[in-house]
């Protein structure tokens, strides 16, 4: 039996299977009324998201955990990733 890193592998049904179940739902539920008053911060560039803005609830890259909400276009790889490249907005 595999052991992932938090110790319990869910049963597979269609709701888990790509790691958008009920947990990931209550999350982005509560984190979404932080978000829609604007403060919250995208856990990948660091500025803010602004309420109506599109976003996502973040997968750490190893889908063990979560970082947090951030904007869609930094979750989809749109941007250049914080520490590789100063920021040419700033
Ligand atoms: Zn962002």
């Amino acid at each position: 039996m595999p052991i992932t890193r938090s110790g319990y592998a869910p049963p597979r049904d269609t709701t888990v299977e790509r790691g958008y179940g009920n947990q990931h739902r209550k999350l982005r539920a509560a984190i979404s009324h932080a978000v829609a008053a604007g403060n919250v911060r995208c856990a990948r560039c660091h500025q803010p998201i602004h309420p109506g803005q599109a976003w996502d609830l973040d997968h750490t890259d190893d889908r063990a955990g979560y970082l947090g909400a951030s904007h869609a276009v930094c979750n989809r790889g749109n941007t250049p990733h914080p520490g590789t490249k100063k920021n040419p907005y700033r």
